[in-house]
């Protein structure tokens, strides 16, 4: 039946069919040609020094667009990607065309650019995941040392032995590993502990005003990281009051909508030409 399925698959929704289901199958089937349609593109989203404000390095956001879905959030595809196995093929795409931007941006400028790109929790128990960013890297010339893989928390306490395992592999590369969306999962400090972890990335949920005593908790979190010797970079950021908080708690990085929301690549050359100074002299 999956072999039946093509471009005008419309017809074997049955009638009964929930709206969601509907959409869930669609999205599904339309995935599993949307690599080869060339259908994906990146986006780059700053990632700003808090106190310089100076731009310390981009994460690159999949975007994908389909003729008849519109634009198909990551929220909503990444999931089932994962699940029907196509996030392999597409990580390795995502790898390969940041490091390729990455490297060619970095020569334009004359500067080191840093790009973070994200893992997800089976591309971190795929075998290949190491052989991908080592291919992905040589093939670019892009420098090891700037390239950052963004886990998260839930992907990597899945199989504990397994990931400090593929962490240690994935920085014998040179790399560096940032732990995302801290805060949203089970946060355990003593995580940040056993895995050689780089960077941590305080999930946006932090910076809302629910948050009560919110200050002096994010204050004792940087505080900690900065003890075993990681970066800090806030997620989401979207008002100056909240930069304001950041600075105070000795934050080193923020990312967010205050200071750019994810770009196509024109759109990031053109802010790399305002950010860089000096670097369309010649
Ligand atoms: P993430 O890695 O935590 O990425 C940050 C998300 O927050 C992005 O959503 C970004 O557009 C959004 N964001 C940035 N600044 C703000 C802000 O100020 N306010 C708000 N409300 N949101 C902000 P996006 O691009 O929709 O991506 C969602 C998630 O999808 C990512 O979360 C990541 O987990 C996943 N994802 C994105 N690209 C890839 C990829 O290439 N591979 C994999 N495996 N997952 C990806
Ligand atoms: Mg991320
Ligand atoms: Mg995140
Ligand atoms: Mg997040």
């Amino acid at each position: 039946k999956a072999k039946a399925l093509g471009a005008s698959s419309y017809q074997f929704f049955e009638p009964e069919m929930s709206v969601e289901a509907r959409r869930r199958l669609q999205v599904e089937t339309a995935l599993r040609r949307a690599l080869e349609l060339g259908q994906f593109e990146l986006h780059y989203q700053p990632r700003i020094d808090v106190r310089t404000f100076r731009l310390r390095g981009v994460e690159v956001l999949l975007r994908w667009k389909h003729p008849e879905l519109g634009q198909v959030a990551p929220f909503e595809f990444v999931p089932i990607a994962e699940e029907r196995g196509h996030i392999e093929e597409i990580g390795r795409w995502v790898l390969r065309e940041a490091c390729r931007v990455g490297k060619e941006l970095s020569d334009k400028y004359g500067t080191q650019l840093h790009v973070s790109v994200n893992v997800s929790a089976r591309q971190l128990r795929s075998a290949e995941l190491v052989a991908d960013v080592e291919q992905a890297l040589r093939v670019s010339g892009f420098a090891p040392r700037a390239l950052e893989l963004e886990l998260t928390e839930s992907a990597l306490i899945d199989d504990i032995e397994q990931s400090v395992d593929v962490l240690h592999r994935l920085k014998r590369l040179g790399v560096k590993l940032a732990l995302d969306d801290f805060g949203t999962g089970y946060s355990s400090l003593s995580y940040l502990k056993r895995f050689p972890v780089d960077v941590l990335k305080l999930d946006r949920s932090f910076f809302l005003d629910e948050c009560p005593n919110g200050d002096d908790f994010v204050a004792a979190l940087v505080h900690m990281a900065h003890a075993l010797g990681l970066t800090v970079v806030a997620e989401g950021i979207e008002t100056e009051e909240v930069m304001e908080t950041l600075r105070d708690c000795r934050c080193d990085e923020a990312q967010g909508y205050l200071f750019a929301r994810p770009m196509a690549l024109p759109d990031f050359d053109k802010f790399l030409q305002c950010e860089v100074p000096g670097a369309l002299a010649a």
